[in-house]
């Protein structure tokens, strides 16, 4: 533990991001440069707890050695702290840009002072290793002969192809994108996450490390150009599926064919697609240039749908949410380790804020219709404001309200994977249409054929794809080799 006393004289202070007026004129991260000095204070303030319930489960779903490299950080180890981050995480320079940070949630310090600045430290910790040569390609020394295909590059298909490459198999990732990366590229935008200088930069290593990425493959029957999933699982010893939970949920309400109501993913994968192809000059996006602009549902892709559209110049911002606004500390049935469900201001929110001068939520509000004109054109919303009645929400009457809009973005979660993978090989699902497969086992019905992350559990976060990837690459290495040394 570095400094036995710092928690009770240092306050949290986290690393601001990038004054709102400089960040809304480009599509760079929101991220400031690294401050050694505050970083370390920040370290001191770690307790090194008996039980770091900031690694516990509630915590860090990697368990990462927090209070380790917090005090490594402390005494200027970075090297070492470095070591000790990889040991977990592949790829931290993901976590810390965009994890939501769930060890903050579940920190000791937190059920009296601000938590530990976690996420902050690792960003500086894996950043820092890049900056000074650290991290280079290393390929493994010998290989077994397997060959294992994965099906989907996102963080599950990448953790899962670094860790059975490491381990000795040849690994060949299939992937339908023209990019690797999953909703790591073509979902998070560059603002918080950088594409060419921290995806495809860790993207390259794993293929100076032997790991073959084989894009604009989409795998399924094998009809219309896509490779068939049965002649892959017959020519590879294993194969992985980590497809993501990409089926949207739609709004079917009166007016839903009005041009100008699309899916938010629609919307964020064409605007980064353009803008890393040229920089947004051949128009291949969904602008929201002088538009009013409602972003329907919240979490992560509304905020991104709403800090994307004030970059392209919307004329104006409403976010609606269909659930009211959270509490400000964490309510009685939500206590400390558990995730706070509380009030927070992202990014998005803060930006929104800087031009329209508030917050552009809107709570406890539902859309009962879009209103358009005589060419089909979306020209606006009519909602209803609702109330939680014995679990269930009910519309109060008289407050119907008229919205002007001509792009709706529809950011309200994803039902499941697609199947044309699973369909094929006869994979069994779950209740919600997930395929599946074992927490900790990863296997499917098939023999041979695993499955991990969103398509396996349905949409969550970047850090759990991660686990899982690593964890059905133990066990398909397990599958493989008859016993594993993989964590
Ligand atoms: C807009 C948005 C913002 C988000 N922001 C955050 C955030 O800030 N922090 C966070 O922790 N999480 C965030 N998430 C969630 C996070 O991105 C996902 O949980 C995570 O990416 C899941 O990883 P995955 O590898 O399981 O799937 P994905 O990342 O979805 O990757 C699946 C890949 O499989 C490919 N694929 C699918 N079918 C086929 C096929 N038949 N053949 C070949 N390839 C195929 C897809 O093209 C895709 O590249 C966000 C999600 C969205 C939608
Ligand atoms: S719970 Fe918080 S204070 Fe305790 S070890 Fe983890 S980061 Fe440090």
């Amino acid at each position: 533990m570095g400094k036995p006393t710092g928690f009770m004289e240092f306050p949290r202070n986290a690393a601001p991001y990038r004054d709102p007026a400089e960040r809304l004129l480009d599509f760079k991260e929101i991220y400031t440069a690294h401050d050694v000095e505050r970083l370390t204070t920040q370290g001191a303030r770690c307790m090194d707890c008996g039980v770091p319930f900031c690694q516990s489960e509630d915590g860090c779903p990697i368990h990462n050695l927090i209070p380790e490299w917090n005090d490594l950080v402390y005494r200027g180890q970075w090297r070492d702290a470095l070591d000790r981050l990889h040991k977990t995480n592949n790829f931290p320079e993901f976590t810390g840009r965009v994890c939501p940070a769930p060890c903050e949630g579940s920190c000791v310090l937190g059920i009296t002072d601000p938590a530990v600045t976690i996420k902050n430290i690792e960003m500086a910790i894996v950043d820092r290793g890049y900056e000074e040569g650290w991290i280079v390609a290393t390929p493994p020394s010998s290989r077994s002969g397997k060959n294992v295909a994965i099906v989907g590059a996102g963080p599950a298909g990448l953790a899962a192809a670094d860790q059975l490459n490491k381990a000795g198999h040849q690994v060949s990732v299939y992937e339908r994108a023209d990019r690797v990366g999953g909703l790591l590229m073509y979902g998070i935008p560059n603002m918080k996450l950088a594409k060419n200088e921290v995806v495809e930069r860790r993207v390259q290593i794993l293929r100076d490390e032997g790991v073959e990425f084989l894009v604009n493959s989409p795998v399924g029957d094998g009809s219309n150009g896509s490779v068939s999933v049965s002649d892959l699982k017959g020519a590879k010893d294993a194969v992985l599926l980590t497809t993501g939970a990409t089926v949207p949920r739609d709004l079917p309400i009166p007016g839903r064919e009005f041009n100008g109501v699309h899916y938010a993913m629609d919307f964020l994968t064409a605007n980064t697609k353009s803008l890393l192809d040229s920089n947004h000059e051949d128009g291949n996006y969904i602008s929201a240039k002088d538009k009013d602009v409602i972003v329907i549902g919240g979490g992560d892709t509304g905020t991104d749908c709403i800090g994307t559209s004030l970059r392209h110049g919307c004329k104006s911002l409403v976010n609606f949410e269909l659930f009211p606004r959270p509490p400000e500390d964490r309510a009685a049935n939500n206590p400390w380790p558990t995730w706070p469900r509380i009030f927070r201001v992202d990014y998005g929110h803060q930006e929104a804020e800087h031009i329209q001068g508030e917050d552009p939520r809107v709570y406890s509000i539902s859309s009962l219709n879009f209103v358009g004109d005589d060419n089909g054109n979306l020209t606006g919303v009519r909602t209803v404001d609702v109330e939680m009645v014995d679990g269930q929400f009910r519309n109060i009457e008289g407050s119907e309200r008229d919205w002007p809009a001509d792009l709706v973005l529809l950011a309200m979660g994803f039902l499941g994977p697609e199947h044309a993978v699973s369909e094929p090989l006869n994979i069994e699902y779950d209740e919600r249409s997930n395929y599946l497969a074992g927490y900790g086992t990863y296997n499917t019905n098939v023999d041979g054929v695993f499955a991990a992350g969103d398509c396996r559990r349905g949409q969550s976060l970047v850090v759990r794809a991660i686990n899982e990837g690593r964890e059905a690459a133990r066990e398909i290495d397990r599958y493989l080799m008859g016993s594993t040394e993989l964590p």
